[in-house]
């Protein structure tokens, strides 16, 4: 990937170009942002830029023989850890390298842009969670002790870095104070409060923002070929996460549908419409995760555009027709005091969707809080 098959992010690319140029390419960064805001995909295009024989002094040049190997994903000094578990087919230790084709086939494909999920499922882990064990580091400092192969640098490019396994922590820490010469380690994650204060302290930090608006708009025109016009009304949506933009583009639907949900649901619960809002719950429950999911985000959204119009910030509302008319209207019952409660709720809400949590009882459960904070002053 070269720097010029990401679209925005100019300010990141400079930052990575000037550490190449003045020779002081920093052995453990941190790549850290929002899903969706093109860590890897940069990540990919800096290891490439730092590693091709013909570089000019703005981009990688595609063709030399690391850059056509870097593009493949199959340089032999470039590697990857990402968080796996055992699967149908790789039952017995998982290693990030069995599953290494999954891997190039999945980035490719998505040109680096997808999440944990995306890659969850295309290994076919299915409800279970991926983490980065301690035999997949002591594979990776083994891998590093050899002499690298064809270029300068060798690369290491750990994709989340939060799903790191405790145990497996020492291990990295150690390689990070004391790597092996001409040794780059990439590390992306996105949240930090999750990602060990020790790994934190030996990393250098490039931190990625949520894409602005003309960001995403450009980036999902390139890569969905839709048009402006669609690009502009999924901005809003998206709140500049490039991952989710695509796919609501590419799977055709748009957050009208958890609008419509969220403004139905509020008004059930403000009349107490227990009936109403059994038939929701069922038909909540059939959603999907991935749905239950988005609509949990998208009710984070408009608490916080409600809140938002409450205070007067309305240049911070991302919203138009009758979406910005129903926050309008619903944000007199949207104060401090029931805005945190309802945050923390949606949140829960979604950690506990992920995890397998039973769909109909947390948003019965939910329900009842709401109606509840909903009267409080
Ligand atoms: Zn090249």
């Amino acid at each position: 990937m070269k720097f010029s098959d990401i679209i925005g992010r100019e300010e990141i690319k400079e930052r990575l170009r000037r550490s190449v140029k003045e020779n002081r390419v920093s052995h453990a960064q941190l790549f850290l942002g929002p899903e969706g805001s093109g860590k890897l995909a940069l990540a990919l295009a800096y290891a490439q830029y730092i590693n091709c024989t013909r570089r000019t002094p703005v981009d990688s040049c595609g063709e030399c023989p690391s850059c056509t190997k870097y593009g493949k994903l199959v340089h032999p000094d470039l590697h990857f850890v990402y968080p796996v578990a055992k699967t149908k087919e790789i039952d017995d230790k998982p290693l990030s390298k069995l599953f290494i084709t999954y891997w190039r086939d999945l980035v490719i494909k998505k040109k680096a842009v997808f999440n944990q999920h995306d890659w969850h499922e295309h290994i076919g882990l299915e409800n279970k969670q991926g983490i980065i064990n301690a035999e997949d580091c002591n594979e990776i400092i083994r891998t590093l002790s050899y002499k690298s192969y064809e270029s300068e640098y060798k690369v290491v490019i750990m994709w989340m870095v939060e799903k790191l396994f405790h145990a497996a922590a020492p291990k990295i820490l150690k390689i990070l104070e004391e790597p092996p010469e001409k040794t780059l380690f990439i590390l992306i994650a996105e949240k930090p409060e999750l990602i060990l204060p020790t790994i934190l302290s030996r990393t250098q930090l490039v931190k990625f923002n949520r894409l602005a608006d003309e960001e995403l708009s450009a980036a999902l025109i390139f890569h969905t070929s839709c048009t402006p016009e669609e690009s502009g009304k999924i901005k809003y949506i998206a709140d500049g996460n490039l991952t989710v933009a695509i796919k609501i583009i590419e799977s055709g639907e748009s957050d009208q549908l958890n609008f419509e949900t969220f403004r139905t649901w509020m008004r059930l619960c403000f009349k107490r419409d227990f009936a109403e809002i059994f038939r929701l719950t069922n038909d909540f429950s059939k959603l999907g995760r991935e749905n239950q999911k988005r609509f949990f985000n998208y009710c984070l959204k408009a608490t916080r555009f409600c809140l938002l119009n409450r205070f007067d910030n309305t240049d911070q509302i991302r919203s138009e027709g009758d979406e910005l008319k129903f926050i309008r209207d619903f944000s007199p019952f949207i104060n401090p005091a029931n805005a945190g409660l309802l945050n923390e709720a949606f949140n829960q809400a979604y950690y506990h969707i992920e995890r397998n949590g039973t769909p109909n009882i947390i948003f019965l459960d939910l329900s009842i809080n709401v109606m509840r904070w909903l009267k409080m002053k």
